[in-house]
């Protein structure tokens, strides 16, 4: 009995002593969730402190709203940068933009100044004098041929031809669009009166030329060039040839071609859009008085 007396004392005390062993089992098991669970809570809460960090302020860049990365910007940002997009409008360029006309060709300088015009990029207009289109008709061509326009400089170059009549000088661009077209098969309705439409041309003769729908293009920088060196061209054109609307009158002289590489490279560099007269466009000339340089 005693044995068994014993026996179930320790029995019982052994049961007491695993439930207080299971007990702290249970109680270990629980706080190591609460620390993982603890450490889950904590390691979210990082990832969303630093997510926000990234996507509210990395990337979006205030002095230069077109590099934000959209995948990371967010809605208010989206919305700051699209308004700013539209008061911003086209990408602005400098607004400055070079005629280059070329008078009393073709010749043989008109290659090479055809050469050094698409060497940067640009292009220009060719006022032709009716028996130079006939002596060169190759470079007739190849102007017709290039992005820059063929016009018309009369026959005779001659003011005491051109006014004999009101309508001697519409004539004599008349037998100059004959003879272009019979080389290319093209036409051209762009005109350079020799002097200029001004002070010579008289009212008859303007408006016979305008009723037969020529285009009379005259300038506003002068280079002189007929009459000066290379150096003192370009100088001309640092001087007086800057402007928002430059329309420069030159000539097919060696001179010119010589200073023309220069001359062309300085519009480039300072920004200019190389323009040649275009066959509908509104001509510029001295009495439209449309020729401002800026
Ligand atoms: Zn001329």
């Amino acid at each position: 009995m005693t044995d068994n007396k014993e026996t179930k004392k320790s029995t019982s005390q052994s049961k007491k002593k695993s439930a207080a062993k299971a007990a702290k089992r249970r109680k270990k098991k629980q706080q190591q969730r609460i620390i993982i669970i603890g450490a889950v809570v904590l390691i979210v809460a990082v990832c969303a402190v630093l997510f926000n960090v990234l996507a509210g302020n990395k990337v979006y860049d205030k002095s230069n709203p077109r590099s934000a990365d959209l995948t990371t910007t967010t809605l208010t940002e989206m919305v700051e940068n699209t308004s700013k997009e539209a008061e911003k409008g086209p990408e602005k360029t400098s607004g400055k933009t070079v005629y280059i006309t070329i008078d009393d060709g073709p010749s043989k300088y008109t290659d090479q100044m055809l050469k050094i015009l698409e060497k940067y990029n640009a292009k220009a207009t060719f006022f032709m004098i009716n028996g130079n289109m006939k002596a060169y008709p190759q470079q007739v061509k190849n102007i017709a041929n290039s992005t820059s326009t063929a016009g018309f400089h009369s026959v005779t170059h001659d003011v005491k031809q051109l006014y004999k009549a009101p309508d001697a000088a519409k004539k004599e661009f008349d037998q100059c669009s004959k003879t272009y077209t019979d080389i290319t098969g093209k036409t051209s309705k762009v005109i350079r009166i020799p002097f200029g439409s001004k002070p010579y041309t008289t009212q008859a003769s303007y408006d016979n030329m305008v009723a037969a729908g020529y285009k009379i293009w005259d300038w506003n920088v002068d280079t002189n060039d007929w009459r000066g060196n290379a150096a003192q061209i370009m100088n001309v054109v640092k001087t007086y040839g800057n402007g928002h609307n430059v329309i420069i009158l030159m000539h097919e002289k060696p001179q010119t071609l010589e200073a023309f590489d220069a001359l062309v490279k300085y519009y480039a560099d300072n920004g200019y859009e190389f323009a040649a007269v275009g066959q509908n466009e509104k001509p510029k000339n001295f009495w439209l008085q449309n020729l401002s340089l800026n």
